[in-house]
C-alpha cells in the first residue's frame, strides 16, 4: 500500500467515555465485519476485559475506507491497553501509530485517565483529533467540554468532531477526520527491515502470535527474521492482518501493521518494544528506548487447600505463557505451606491475574498482603531488593530503607476536594499542585506507592461517591522510616499478614488490623490473643474470647432442615479456612484485614 493512503491511529479516552463503542462503529460503518458477525466491544476479547471495560492486551484492526476524495485508504486502529499498570505497553503501542482520536464524554469532560493517556499520545508525537462523544445525552454540554479540553490539556478543541457512538451520529465525520487530519506514516521500502514488536500473545491453535508495525523495508512469509534484543532467529510461518479476525497477507511494507507466527515457544521469548529485522541484511540500528516491563507489586498466592498446589502451578504457568510481564517463583510460608510469590505491573494487573486464576482455573486462593519493592541499603554497602516482608533481614545489618513513590493525579468535583486532601494526607502524601477547571479540581500528590497498593482506589471512589478519577506514575525511590510489622494469632506469627509500614503509622495500622481480625476470626473453644508487633514489641493487642455455646443451639431446638443447612454452611465455610497452629482463619480474613479505614 502507498504510504499516503495509510493512516495509523489509536483511541485515547477515560474509562466509559466510549472508546470501545466508537471502535465498534468504525469497524461496522466501513463494512470490515459483516453485520451478522458484529458483537459489542469487538476488540475486547477476554471476558475480564469485557466485564471490566478495560483493555489488557493491545489489539488492532485494519479497515478499508473509501473517502470523499474517492481514494481508498487503509486505516489501522491499535487499541492500546487502557490502564496505567500497562504503561510501558501503552507507550509502545502509541509509538506504532501517528495519531490519536481523543474521545471525551461530552457530559463529563476530561478525567484523570484522559490526561494520562493523552500525554502518552503527545509524548509519542501524535497529531490529535478531539472527539466529543455522547452528544445524544441531555446532559451533554459540548461547548463547556471544549473549553475544558483547552484549559486542562492545552490543545485546540474548536474543531472537535461531535458524535454519538451509540446512535452512530457523526461517525462519517470521524472517518473523514482520520484521513484529512492525521498524518500518513513515513518509511523507506528499500531500506533493511525494521519493525517494532508491538505486542504478542499465545493462541491455542497458532502458538505465539506477534503483532508488528513495519517502519522500513518489507516482511514476507518465509523470511528469516531476528529479534534484536534477544538475538533469536525465526522463520515466518504465517503473515496476516487483523480485520479483526486474521486474514493471510502476502507482505507488509512501511507503515503497515500486522501479525506473524514463527514457531515461537513462549510469549517470554518476545519482548514488547523489540526491533525485528532480517537475519541477512539486518538494519544497523534498533529502534530507540527499549526497556522491559518491571513488576512493581508483589504478593503471595497460596491454594486454600494445600492439595491444590500442583493445579495452581499448572494454572500459573499457563497464564504466564500469555503474559510476559507477570513473574512468579515458588514460595514456602510457615503458615500457608507451598505457594508462589508473584510480581505484577500494578494493582489492577494483580487483580486481573487473581480473578483469572479463580474463575478460569477454579482455584480458591489466599492472597497475602501486596508489597512494593523496597531497596535495602545494607551496612556493608550493598543494596538488596526486598519483595517480601517475610524476607526482611535482621535490622542490625540494614543501614536504611528506600521505598518507591508515585505522582498521583486526581480529578474530583469541588465538593469532595476536602475528603480527597484528607485521604492523601493520611497516606503520607505531599501535595504538589492544585488547579481548577470549572467545577472540577485537579490535584497532584507525591505519595508512597506502599500506601496506594492496599485500597486507595476503593477509598477514593467511596469518599467521592465514584466521582473522582485517579491515575499515577512511579517517580523514584526515597528513604523513610520503615519497619516490618508482624501479626501473631494465638502467639504464632502469621507471615502472610506481615507487612512493611511507616514507623509513625505502625500503631494505628496494627490496631486496625487486630480489631478487624478479631471480627474475622471465628471464636474457638479457647481464648485467642491477636497481636501486632514490631520486632519483639507488641504495638496493638485484642483478645478473642472463647465460644460458649454450640452454634446450632440458636436454632430453636427441633427444626432439622435448618440445623442441617447451618451445618452445611459451616462445612462449606470450613473449606475456605486455613489452620494456624490450633486456630482456623477464614480466607476472607486475609484480604479484609488488609483494608484500611
Ligand atoms: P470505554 O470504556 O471507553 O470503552 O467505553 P464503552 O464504549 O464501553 O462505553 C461505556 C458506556 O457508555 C456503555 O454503556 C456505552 O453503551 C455507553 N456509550 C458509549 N457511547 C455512547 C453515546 O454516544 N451515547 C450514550 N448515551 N451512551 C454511550
Ligand atoms: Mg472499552
Amino acid at each position: 500500500t502507498e504510504l499516503n493512503l495509510i493512516r495509523n491511529f489509536s483511541i485515547v479516552a477515560h474509562i466509559d467515555h466510549g472508546k470501545s463503542t466508537l471502535a465498534d462503529r468504525l469497524i461496522q460503518g466501513t463494512g470490515t465485519v459483516a453485520d451478522r458477525d458484529m458483537k459489542a466491544q469487538l476488540l475486547d476479547s477476554m471476558d475480564i476485559e469485557r466485564e471490566r471495560g478495560i483493555t489488557i492486551k493491545a489489539n488492532s484492526v485494519r479497515i478499508d475506507y473509501t473517502a470523499k476524495d474517492g481514494q481508498t485508504y487503509v486505516l489501522n486502529l491499535i487499541d492500546t491497553p487502557g490502564h496505567v499498570d500497562f504503561g510501558y505497553e501503552v507507550s509502545r503501542s502509541m509509538r506504532a501509530v501517528e495519531g490519536s482520536l481523543l474521545v471525551v464524554d461530552a457530559s463529563q469532560g476530561v478525567e484523570a485517565q484522559t490526561l494520562a493517556n493523552v500525554y502518552q499520545a503527545l509524548d509519542a508525537g501524535h497529531e490529535i483529533v478531539p472527539v466529543l462523544n455522547k452528544i445524544d445525552l441531555p446532559a451533554a454540554d459540548p461547548e463547556r467540554v471544549k473549553e475544558n479540553i483547552e484549559d486542562v490539556i492545552g490543545i485546540d478543541a474548536s474543531d472537535s468532531v461531535m458524535i454519538s457512538a451509540k446512535t452512530g451520529l457523526g461517525i462519517p465525520d470521524v472517518l473523514e477526520a482520520i484521513v484529512t487530519r492525521l498524518p500518513a506514516p513515513t518509511g523507506d521500502r528499500n531500506a533493511p527491515l525494521k519493525a517494532m514488536l508491538v505486542d504478542s500473545w499465545y493462541d491455542a491453535y497458532l502458538g505465539v502470535v506477534v503483532m508488528i508495525r513495519v517502519m522500513d523495508g518489507v516482511i514476507k512469509k518465509g523470511d528469516r527474521v531476528k529479534m534484536m534484543q534477544t538475538g533469536a532467529v525465526y522463520g515466518i510461518d504465517k503473515l496476516a492482518v487483523l480485520r479483526p479476525k486474521m486474514v493471510d497477507w502476502p507482505e507488509l511494507g512501511p507503515g503497515e501493521i500486522g501479525v506473524f507466527t514463527a514457531s515461537i515457544k513462549q510469549v517470554r521469548d518476545t519482548r514488547v518494544g523489540d526491533t525485528i529485522t532480517h537475519e541477512r541484511k539486518p538494519t544497523a540500528e534498533a529502534l530507540p528506548g527499549f526497556k522491559p516491563a518491571q513488576p512493581v507489586v508483589f504478593c503471595g498466592l497460596f491454594p486454600v487447600d494445600a492439595a491444590d498446589f500442583e493445579a495452581l502451578r499448572d494454572a500459573i504457568e499457563k497464564l504466564a505463557l500469555n503474559d510476559a510481564s507477570f513473574s512468579y517463583e515458588m514460595e514456602t510460608s510457615a503458615a500457608l505451606g507451598f505457594g508462589f510469590r508473584c510480581g505484577f505491573l500494578g494493582l489492577l494487573h494483580l487483580e486481573v491475574i487473581r480473578d483469572r486464576l479463580e474463575r478460569e482455573y477454579d482455584m480458591d486462593l489466599i492472597t497475602t498482603a501486596p508489597s512494593v519493592v523496597y531497596h535495602l541499603h545494607m551496612k556493608d554497602g550493598t543494596v538488596r531488593d526486598l519483595h517480601n516482608p517475610a524476607d526482611m533481614p535482621d535490622l542490625t545489618y540494614v543501614d536504611h530503607i528506600e521505598e518507591p513513590r508515585i505522582k498521583a493525579t486526581i480529578m474530583v468535583p469541588d465538593e469532595y476536594l476536602g475528603d480527597i486532601l484528607k485521604l492523601c494526607q493520611d497516606r503520607r502524601g505531599v501535595q504538589l499542585n492544585l488547579t481548577y477547571a470549572g467545577q472540577r479540581a485537579m490535584v497532584e500528590y507525591d505519595l508512597p506507592l506502599n500506601e496506594v497498593v492496599f485500597d486507595f482506589y476503593d477509598r477514593l471512589k467511596s469518599v467521592t461517591k465514584g466521582y473522582a478519577s485517579f491515575d499515577y506514575q512511579i517517580t523514584g525511590y526515597q528513604e523513610d522510616y520503615l519497619v516490618k510489622m508482624s501479626i501473631l494469632v494465638n502467639d504464632e506469627p502469621v507471615d502472610a499478614l506481615s507487612m512493611m509500614v511507616h514507623r509513625d503509622r505502625a500503631e494505628s495500622r496494627g490496631r486496625s488490623m487486630v480489631e478487624k481480625l478479631k471480627d474475622l476470626i471465628p471464636r474457638h473453644m479457647f481464648k485467642i490473643p491477636i497481636q501486632a508487633a514490631i520486632g519483639g514489641r507488641v504495638v496493638a493487642r485484642e483478645t478473642l474470647s472463647a465460644m460458649r455455646k454450640d452454634v446450632t443451639a440458636k436454632c430453636y431446638g427441633g427444626d432439622a432442615t435448618r440445623k442441617k443447612k447451618l451445618l452445611e454452611k459451616q462445612k462449606a465455610g470450613k473449606k475456605k479456612m486455613r489452620q494456624f497452629g490450633k486456630v482456623e482463619i477464614p480466607q476472607e480474613a486475609f484480604i479484609n484485614a488488609l483494608k484500611m479505614d
